[in-house]
């Protein structure tokens, strides 16, 4: 490897570990040097090609990448994770030392990572409270909070206040975050590059937070945070192990909008999840 190349490959693993996406990308179920190449691609502007042709060099048959290097091993997830009682990685132990949510958002900064930068009004970071015991998760702002930068404040954002509302709390108690922060062009669910880059920044926000509980909000969310592509009705409403927090994923909002049967179902998982923070339902007047 010549010295530009090394150079422009060490910059671009500088800016990945700035981002603190070692541990992210280290525990993908895809091919690292593949995962690795796709990025150096968007980050340095060249062919895939030749980001490929990096990415072999610096990792070579039977070595890790100055990412897998520098980072804690973490586990693979063939399937879903270990329901319940599972003592796996804290959390917090792949947290960037004084990261904080204002911290990554200035990480984020006027972001072009992905393609989602071009279409987007406002970048919808996150609200809430900081120190949450509850975190809700979608999957990525509509269009009312790509217009007002705030998530979940259309027709499904109402209705899920109301269901923070019935299990006693307000919204300012939660925090409510997206899987990706730029709106999707005509509400397409986020594409599989488009979570890659952005979800790092969701796996941040979530260990600063330190929640006793992260609610997934549909399939994407549930499906990322847990690295399964199993549909949402094989695991909705059970708990996992989510690096040493409880996860437990429910239907999107939006999909009660379309499907109301389904409230019922939705009420069950809430419950649950008041059981475990010990809330009690907010009284019906
Ligand atoms: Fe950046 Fe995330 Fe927006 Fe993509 S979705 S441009 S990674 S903030």
């Amino acid at each position: 490897m010549n010295d530009d190349s090394r150079s422009r490959l060490e910059n671009f693993f500088g800016y990945a570990h700035d981002l603190g996406l070692g541990p992210f990308y280290v525990s993908r179920n895809s091919p690292p040097s593949l995962v690795s190449a796709a990025n150096i691609a968007r980050a340095q502007s060249m062919p895939i090609e030749q980001a490929s042709a990096l990415a072999s060099q610096s990792a070579g048959p039977g070595r890790s990448s100055p990412l897998a290097a520098s980072t804690p091993a973490l586990r693979a997830r063939p399937g879903l994770p270990v329901i319940q009682g599972s003592s796996g990685p804290s959390l917090f132990e792949d947290r960037i030392e004084n990261d904080s949510l204002e911290r990554i958002r200035q990480d984020i900064g006027d972001c072009t990572r992905c393609k989602l930068h071009k279409s987007r009004t406002n970048i919808v970071f996150g609200v809430g409270n900081p120190r949450a015991e509850l975190v809700f998760v979608g999957e990525g702002p509509g269009h009312d909070e790509d217009v007002r930068g705030e998530p979940f404040v259309g027709r499904a954002g109402k209705l899920l206040t109301q269901m923070i509302e019935a299990m006693g709390l307000c919204r300012q108690d939660v925090y409510i975050c997206n899987v990706v922060k730029c709106r999707p062009p005509e509400n397409r669910l986020p594409e599989r590059d488009e979570i890659e880059t952005c979800s790092p920044f969701l796996s941040r926000q979530l260990a600063v937070i330190q929640p006793k509980v992260i609610c997934c909000l549909g399939a994407c969310s549930a499906q990322t945070l847990l690295q399964t592509n199993q549909g949402i009705s094989r695991f909705r409403g059970e708990w996992f192990d989510y690096r040493g927090g409880k996860l437990i994923a429910t239907y999107h909002p939006a999909y009660l909008l379309r499907n109301p049967n389904a409230k019922g179902e939705v009420w069950k998982d809430l419950q649950k999840v008041m059981a475990v923070l010990g809330l009690k339902p907010k009284p019906r007047r």
